[in-house]
């Protein structure tokens, strides 16, 4: 897990961090979609990219989004607090 090729250096801005259970909300009009913050799935609204992810973990902000796997591989080594809504 520690050479894990998803990981990056997010410890830096990722690590401890609230996240939500959500369906994915763009966080800029200017954008369609976004990125997991690891694997780099695309989350997007539905129906706007075939194969997208619609759900995932995101801050409260909608700027960075995890999928579900990753989640569950890094929730441990993060640390992250999980909240209901947002
Ligand atoms: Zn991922």
């Amino acid at each position: 897990m520690a050479n894990d090729w998803r990981l990056q250096g997010q410890e830096k801005y990722l690590h401890g961090i609230t996240l939500f259970w959500k369906k994915y909300r763009r966080y800029s009009e200017a954008w369609d979609h976004d990125h997991c913050e690891f694997c780099g799935s695309k989350f997007a609204e539905q129906d706007a990219i075939t194969g997208a992810l619609h759900e995932g973990y995101a801050t409260a902000d909608n700027y960075r989004w995890i999928c579900t796997e990753c989640f569950n591989d890094f929730k441990d080594r993060f640390a992250w607090w999980l909240k209901q809504g947002g």
